[in-house]
């Protein structure tokens, strides 16, 4: 699905990680036309990965999280609107609606709009938090000091990550989870077994198998939440981290087709002259021969990179078939992973051993190795991995003892 002749006028939707590298790619790529870049948020691109580690931990300033500085935005030569939202797209008009009803021609779109945090109903009580926005974790960054009370309700690597950054703080955390071990279909057993052990370790009183069913509050503030073991856990803040769904409710009517995501094909292309990319975009990856969307800072970047080109030269088109890349940072120590880990088979510890904490897992899916992830290791041990994941090699001979 291709435009048919060049364009002269590319709106792209979203501001953040994809849409500033979309913007920049078709720049450095030569694009001169008109180019417009909206975004929801009153502020230039900056960073989300360091809101829940550095900014929270109080070691960054706001300013630090910007991805460039005010001038080489303005290098651009954008037609740059924040704090706009797009409210409709019409494929068939080639336009893009604003809030304010202005109407915006487009001969290409790159979608670009992220993905929003799901919500409890009781979320929005004073005392309750998401974390998404730079103001999310300013706010909760406020509230955190020691023996301040923090529920968090969701062990995924969000709320791991804040847990570890609140503990750093001294504040005392509760981690509600539903599954018996954290992140386990995503990681695997022993992972997750190892980061609930971390959490423990550092003070954290994790509840797994267990439910939040309410809240408790006392004029209107939030004071405490109940669980589905019948206990309750008093409460000066809650955050929710309960996973995001894409950010595609200004799509709804646009005809373009919507499942967890705007769906494209392998060259990032939702219709004629329509891309997407980062997490609001789901497409095929050849590589893996799956459907997937995904949530990782470096895939944005990349998928950014490869829909402008395709944008731009739609002629000859290679398929957007990378192999995942995500980090997260935990009491200090770095997990890495490369791969789609999250229908694998089995989970194997390759090399290392979790006792020590620093441990490699390879991960199976059929006869296939289909990722790797590193637990306090060195970058470096990882990268042979990638390689071999990116050539699609036979598990029993990667897994093999040298
Ligand atoms: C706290 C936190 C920590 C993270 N840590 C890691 C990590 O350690 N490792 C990792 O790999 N990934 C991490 N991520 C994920 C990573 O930040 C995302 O994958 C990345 O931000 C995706 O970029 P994006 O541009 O696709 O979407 P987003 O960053 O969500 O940006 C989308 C932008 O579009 C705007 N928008 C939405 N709707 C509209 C509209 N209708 N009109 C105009 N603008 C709109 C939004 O306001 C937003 O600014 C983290 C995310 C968070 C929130």
């Amino acid at each position: 699905m291709t435009a048919t002749r060049a364009p002269r006028r590319i709106v792209v939707v979203g501001a953040s990680a994809a849409g500033l590298t979309a913007a920049e790619t078709l720049r450095r790529e030569g694009y001169d036309g008109a180019l417009t870049l909206l975004g929801k948020e009153p502020h230039l691109p900056y960073d989300r990965p360091p809101l829940s580690k550095q900014v929270l931990a109080g070691e960054w300033t706001a300013a630090r999280t910007r991805l460039r500085h005010p001038e080489e935005v303005a290098a651009l030569g954008l037609d740059l609107r924040l704090g706009t939202a797009a409210t409709a797209l019409s494929p068939a008009s080639r336009t893009v609606t604003l809030m304010d009803g202005e109407d915006i021609g487009w001969d290409a779109v790159l979608i670009a709009t992220g993905v929003r945090p799901r919500r409890l109903p009781w979320c929005g009580l004073p005392g309750t938090h998401v974390l998404r926005h730079l103001e999310d974790a300013l706010a909760l960054r406020e509230r955190l000091a020691a023996d301040s009370r923090l529920v968090i309700v969701g062990a995924g690597f969000l709320g791991s990550e804040v847990a570890s950054s609140a503990r750093a703080l001294g504040a005392r955390v509760t981690l509600v989870e539903p599954a018996p071990v954290p992140l386990a279909r995503v990681v695997g057993h022993q992972v997750g077994a190892h980061i609930a052990r971390l959490h423990r370790g550092h003070g954290v009183d994790l509840r797994t198998g267990t439910a939040v069913t309410g809240v408790e509050t006392a004029a209107g503030r939030l004071t405490g939440v109940r669980l589905s073991d019948a206990t309750t856990v008093p409460a000066d803040d809650v955050l929710v981290a309960i996973g995001s769904e894409p950010a595609t409710d200004w799509l709804t009517g646009s005809g373009l087709r919507l499942d967890d995501g705007v769906v494209c094909d392998a060259y990032n292309s939702a219709a004629p002259g329509v891309y997407a990319a980062g997490d609001v975009a789901r497409w095929h990856n050849p590589l893996f021969g799956t459907s997937m969307r995904l949530e990782h800072r470096t895939n944005a970047a990349e998928q950014a990179m490869a829909a402008a080109r395709h944008l731009l030269h739609p002629e000859p088109a290679r398929p957007f078939a990378p192999v995942p890349y995500f980090w997260t940072d935990q009491y200090g120590i770095r997990v890495q992973a490369y791969g789609h880990l999250r229908d694998h088979e089995e989970a194997r510890v390759v090399a290392g051993d979790p006792a020590d904490g620093r441990f490699l897992v390879a991960y199976r899916k059929g006869r296939t190795l289909v990722g790797a992830l590193s637990f306090g290791l060195p970058p470096k041990t990882l990268r042979p991995w990638r390689t071999a994941v990116a050539a699609r090699a036979d598990w029993t001979a990667s897994t093999q003892p040298p």
